[in-house]
């Protein structure tokens, strides 16, 4: 076993938008970084995810780094919604330019994090035999990264090309010709299934629930826009970091139940060609009174119908299951069209569930479909996966994993008691995947830097959070919650997606401003909530 016996001041595992900004945020403070990546290459999120269709939801223009303005006045962004290549490039453009990518660790696996009381130092081991000490470890380790392979029986006998989603090979994946079998139609299965359309022989999509999707309206970005965003980049910025979602848009000044329904279905019509997510906030009542949301939901289901030939077909692609919005609502690209392709099949699994896969494909309970190719688009243990597979164990062994049987505890989701020195980013706790993660990552880990230097100015070693104030914490999260209508949709966000996890909503659903507020105040009150010794 190799052994660095040497210490770090700082840790981060991860080397995705949050780890690469937290090395460079940290080194700039004078502190020893180092970094540990799994995969090969920098991007995590867009490392991962190559499969055909994938982009961000959010606007390129507002989903990239704030921190350097030359870096943001200098980078391009060419569509509206950048596919995941152009979203990798900039990523690994960030990493050579600020030198980020000299302090990682690539292809190692962090497996455990274990605390030391008497030295106050954290034990960092790895796959490859690697073991480093340091003093603070941030986890940016990813709240869509540990991918989610449904064991259904048979599942590893399938004699065909397999994939899924979140770890799409890097070589050329050709479909052309092919009976390619898609299971699940969240955002990456509804991402991908038109452009595998466009070529497949034949596709077959397995649906167990279907999901509320709005054409992504997406474009090339014409050099008159580019440069009136990089002029206004500073106002964009602030607007964004005081809003709900982490974006300058804002919902219509009215509830949906307060206009009539002229207004209302002028509001709609706006929100929907703006395009894609931001359809669940067009009125700020929309995900909290139940009477406003089937208005939405009622405008959705028939621009559906109007899309889809088959009125069959339509009727099973519309959900009946959850308010619109409680899911996060997917932004496409001719995803709902391309049911009206001969080449096309919809298997409606609540009816006809899958037995088994077999070499050959996939039986339901009523026939057998031939397959060359299954693409499992299944999604991810979401939140709390992927610290779940690290033996991460705190004061007197205490594990993560017992600490969070019940759904995960932490303090404005940055820390957690009986953890000291160990942060989280963007994770449970926090506005998370309800906001703009890039400027989420940046407000979290600027507010974690300067937290360090606070208890090194202090002359202290730690800083924990203290058991009344995650409890606090977790019950302000859980009351905002109960305020929507989120906790009624069998979603990721609840940990439904993933047999045996506990039931809780598990962001902060408050808004990305009103909690960027209370973080900053926390810390001026002299991090209150916050144990330092
Ligand atoms: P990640 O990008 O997930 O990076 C985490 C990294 O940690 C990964 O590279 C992983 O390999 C590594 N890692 C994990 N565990 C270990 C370990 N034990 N040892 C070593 N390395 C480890 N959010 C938005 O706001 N807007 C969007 O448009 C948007 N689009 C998305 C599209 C897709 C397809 C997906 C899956 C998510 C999307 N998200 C979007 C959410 C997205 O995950 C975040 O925006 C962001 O990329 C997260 O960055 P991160 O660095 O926190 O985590
Ligand atoms: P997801 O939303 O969790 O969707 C997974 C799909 O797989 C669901 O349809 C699910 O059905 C289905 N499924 C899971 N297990 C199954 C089983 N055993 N049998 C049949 N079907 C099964 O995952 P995702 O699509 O990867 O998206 C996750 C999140 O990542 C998104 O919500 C979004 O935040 C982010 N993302 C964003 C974009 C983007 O547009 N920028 C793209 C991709 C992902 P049930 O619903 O019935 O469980």
């Amino acid at each position: 076993m190799t052994n660095k016996e040497f210490d770090h001041d700082v840790v981060v595992i991860g080397a995705g938008l949050s780890g690469l900004y937290a090395v460079y945020r940290l080194r700039s403070q004078g502190l020893s970084v180092h970094g540990f990546e799994s995969a090969e290459g920098v991007g995590g999120t867009w490392y991962h995810n190559r499969y055909p269709g994938a982009r961000c939801d959010v606007e390129s223009i507002d989903y990239s780094y704030s921190f350097d303005d030359d870096l943001q006045q200098e980078w391009t962004w060419s569509e509206r919604f950048a596919t995941q290549s152009e979203i990798l490039s900039y990523l690994e453009h960030v990493a050579d330019r600020f030198d980020l990518r000299t302090h990682y660790d690539f292809l190692t696996r962090v497996t455990s994090t274990v605390y030391d009381e008497d030295t106050a130092r954290w034990t960092i081991s790895t796959d490859t035999g690697v073991t480093t000490r340091a003093r603070f470890v941030i986890m940016a380790t990813g709240v869509l990264s540990a991918t989610n392979r449904p064991d259904i029986p048979g599942r590893d006998l399938f004699e065909g090309e397999n994939y899924h989603t979140g770890e799409w090979p890097h070589h050329e994946v050709v479909f052309a010709g092919k009976r390619v079998g898609v299971i699940g139609t969240g955002s990456s299965g509804i991402q991908s299934i038109p452009v595998i359309a466009e070529t497949a022989k034949q596709v077959v999509v397995f649906q167990r629930s279907p999901n509320y999707s709005i054409p992504a309206g997406n474009r090339p970005l014409t050099e008159e826009m580019v440069a009136d965003v990089k002029a206004n980049y500073a106002e964009r910025r602030r607007l964004s970091r005081e809003s709900g979602g982490g974006t300058p848009n804002a919902p219509y000044p009215k509830g949906a139940m307060e206009v009539d329904e002229a207004e209302r279905k002028r509001v709609y019509d706006e929100w929907w060609h703006r395009g894609g997510y931001l359809f669940a906030k067009a009125f700020p009542d929309q995900t909290i009174s139940r009477e406003a949301n089937d208005t939405a939901r009622e405008y959705v289901e028939a621009k559906i119908r109007e899309i889809v030939k088959d009125p069959a077909v339509a009727d099973l692609l519309i959900p009946t299951d959850h308010p619109i919005g409680t899911k996060r609502i997917v932004t496409d690209s001719g995803y709902f069209e391309t049911f009206n392709r001969d080449n096309v099949t919809l298997v409606n699994l609540r009816a006809t569930p899958i037995e088994e896969i077999t070499p050959g494909g996939v039986r339901t309970a009523d026939q057998e479909y031939p397959l060359d190719m299954l693409v499992y688009a299944t999604g991810f243990d979401a939140m709390t996966g992927s610290l779940s597979r690290i033996d991460i164990r705190g004061r007197a062994g205490r594990t993560m994993v017992e600490e969070w049987s019940a759904g995960p505890r932490t303090y404005l989701g940055l820390a957690v008691n009986g953890f000291p020195n160990m942060f989280f980013v963007t994770g449970a706790g926090s506005p998370s995947v309800l906001a703009n993660m890039v400027l989420g990552a940046e407000q979290h880990i600027d507010w974690i830097a300067a937290c360090i230097a606070h208890v090194d100015g202090h002359n202290a070693a730690t800083i924990e959070a203290e058991r009344e104030a995650v409890d606090s914490w977790v019950a302000e999260c859980n009351a905002k919650a109960a305020s929507t209508l989120f906790p009624t949709a069998n979603s990721w966000y609840m940990g439904a997606n993933i047999e045996g996890k506990p039931r809780v909503f598990m962001p902060y659903i408050g808004g990305f401003g009103n909690y960027g507020k209370i973080c900053a105040e926390v810390a001026e009150a002299g991090y209150k909530g916050f144990a330092i010794s």
